[in-house]
């Protein structure tokens, strides 16, 4: 068996595991870096990117069916109808073009990508099967960066007309009623693109609200919206399973009542959990945290040189912050002084309207022991939002009621989900209140309502 050596082994191609590869190699550490299915993991493959692209097509389709029915605008097509097969072929284009230049960027840095699925013999040695053979590769430092798997419910299991949002982000044409479990990211950002393809959308969650790890002021318009769009909600109701001919979905409701929705298909979006079976990873018995690998402030597990980033070390489960760990790692490794300690980290849903957060909502806050005040700014007072036809939902900013010092910021609305710069460079640059209260901001922007909200928490609003 053929056996190589090297400093650095990362198990997994996605934004965690090829930042630290690239970084690594950048910094002149020899780095192999092994992945068993694409480069760009699941985000870049079956995951942030081909869901944004799909939810790009959906609204534009959206857009052009609003104005073959008389739009206020003036503006006027005949009515639009769409090809499925060209949309996904489109995509698929933006998931190449952006996973060759995650190839190419590894190659550029002087990293070697081996093709395979690595299984794990002991924190130094890994066994890869390619197509062609089995390698040895032995190793100082191994990183772990598997990922996350999809939650398949027993009683849903996937196959038929039962899909993953892999499945759903590659149609090969649309179903006409479509009932989608788990009202969170992904049920709600497909669930909403679907809606506005064509589809019947049917949306069963277990819990009382949609997105339920945001609050509830935050999700309001969401709900709205969802309404709006002639999406039904079920919450508080469980699945059952299909029915005897797999034609509708079981639910029983939280009265025990059970009722049955019909569907030509069920995407089930009730979680991801780290990866962490299937290659050999209990041998290194390593500390747990739940269902992922326990590591510390420098991405470390409990056993030596052995470290573990991006999903499969738990939540946040968002590529920017694998990306963000996967570079921390890199250059511990190669001798600097690192730790991955983030002010905050950013977390978007791009429903429509959109949803971003950083930092402490006034409720974390108050959980947090901080005396805080917070304001909100809505966009019905934002000369931009108007232009954009799009008023609904606010900017809001919580700070520490002693020094001002900004500790989160929440906003809904159109296109908000490019405020979510400007809300982690304050936080992490530890501004205050009268920061950005006393930045100009271009007029007219969604912006603006980021200083007015400000403003507005200092008791100093101008436009409300
Ligand atoms: P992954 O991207 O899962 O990559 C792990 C890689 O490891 C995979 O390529 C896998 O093949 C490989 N691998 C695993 N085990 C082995 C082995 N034994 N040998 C060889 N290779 C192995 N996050 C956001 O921040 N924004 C979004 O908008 C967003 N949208 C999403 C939409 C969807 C539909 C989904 C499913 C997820 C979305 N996410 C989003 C989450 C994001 O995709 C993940 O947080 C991110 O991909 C995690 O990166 P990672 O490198 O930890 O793991
Ligand atoms: P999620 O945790 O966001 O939502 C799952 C939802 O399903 C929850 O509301 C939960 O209450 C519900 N649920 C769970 N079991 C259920 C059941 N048996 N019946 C009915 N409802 C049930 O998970 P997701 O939407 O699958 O997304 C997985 C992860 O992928 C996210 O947590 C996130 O880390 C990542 N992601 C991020 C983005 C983004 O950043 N924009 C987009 C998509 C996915």
């Amino acid at each position: 068996m053929k056996t190589l050596t090297t400093t650095l082994l990362i198990i997994g191609g996605g934004p965690a595991g090829y930042v630290a590869g690239i970084r690594a190699a950048q910094l002149g550490v020899p780095t192999i870096l092994v992945e068993g299915d694409r480069l760009g993991g699941t985000c870049l493959n079956i995951g942030c990117i081909p869901s944004k692209a799909l939810i790009h097509a959906a609204d534009e389709f959206e857009k052009a069916r609003h104005w073959a029915n008389h739009s206020p605008l003036g503006i006027q097509v005949p009515a639009a109808t769409i090809d499925i097969a060209r949309t996904v072929k489109w995509k698929d284009g933006i998931v190449q073009r952006l996973t060759g230049g995650v190839a190419t960027l590894l190659k550029r840095a002087g990293a070697q990508v081996i093709e395979g699925w690595a299984t794990l013999l002991d924190g130094k040695t890994v066994e890869v099967r390619t197509v062609q053979d089995v390698l040895r590769i032995q190793c100082q430092h191994l990183v772990i960066a598997t990922g996350s798997v999809q939650t398949e419910l027993p009683t849903l299991p996937f196959g038929g007309p039962v899909i993953s949002s892999t499945e759903a982000l590659a149609p090969a044409s649309l179903p006409k009623r479509l009932v989608v479990v788990g009202a969170g990211y992904i049920g709600l950002e497909l669930g909403i693109a679907y809606r506005k393809l064509g589809c019947e959308v049917a949306v069963v969650e277990m819990t009382d609200r949609v997105l339920p790890t945001y609050d509830e002021e935050l999700t309001r318009p969401v709900l709205a919206a969802l309404k709006k769009l002639g999406i039904v909600l079920h919450l508080r109701c469980s699945v059952e399973g299909l029915n005897g001919g797999g034609s509708a979905l079981r639910v029983r409701s939280s009265t025990a009542d059970e009722f049955t929705l019909p569907a030509d298909q069920v995407l089930v979006a009730a979680g991801r959990r780290p990866r962490t079976t299937g290659f050999g990873l209990e041998s290194l018995h390593l500390d747990m945290a739940g269902r992922a690998i326990k590591i510390d402030e420098q991405c470390r597990t409990s056993m030596r040189d052995v470290w573990a980033i991006g999903d499969v070390s738990g939540e946040p489960m968002l590529a920017h912050r694998g990306m963000a760990q996967g570079e921390t790692v890199a250059e511990i490794i190669a001798g600097h002084r690192r730790k991955f300690a983030p002010a905050a980290i950013p977390a978007i849903c791009f429903t429509d309207p959109e949803v971003v957060v950083a930092g402490l909502s006034p409720a974390q806050a108050e959980e947090a022991g901080l005396d805080c005040l917070h304001a909100a700014f809505p966009f019905t007072a934002n000369g931009r939002a108007m232009t954009l036809e799009s008023t609904d939902g606010f900017v809001r900013a919580v700070a520490r009621r002693d020094n001002h010092l900004i500790v989160g910021w929440q906003a809904v609305g159109r296109a908000v989900s490019e405020l979510a710069a400007a809300f982690g460079q304050s936080i992490e640059m530890g501004a205050r209140l009268e920061d950005v209260a006393g930045t100009i901001h271009a007029h007219p922007t969604l912006g603006e309502a980021v200083q007015e909200a400000a403003m507005r928490a200092l008791g100093q609003a101008v436009h409300i």
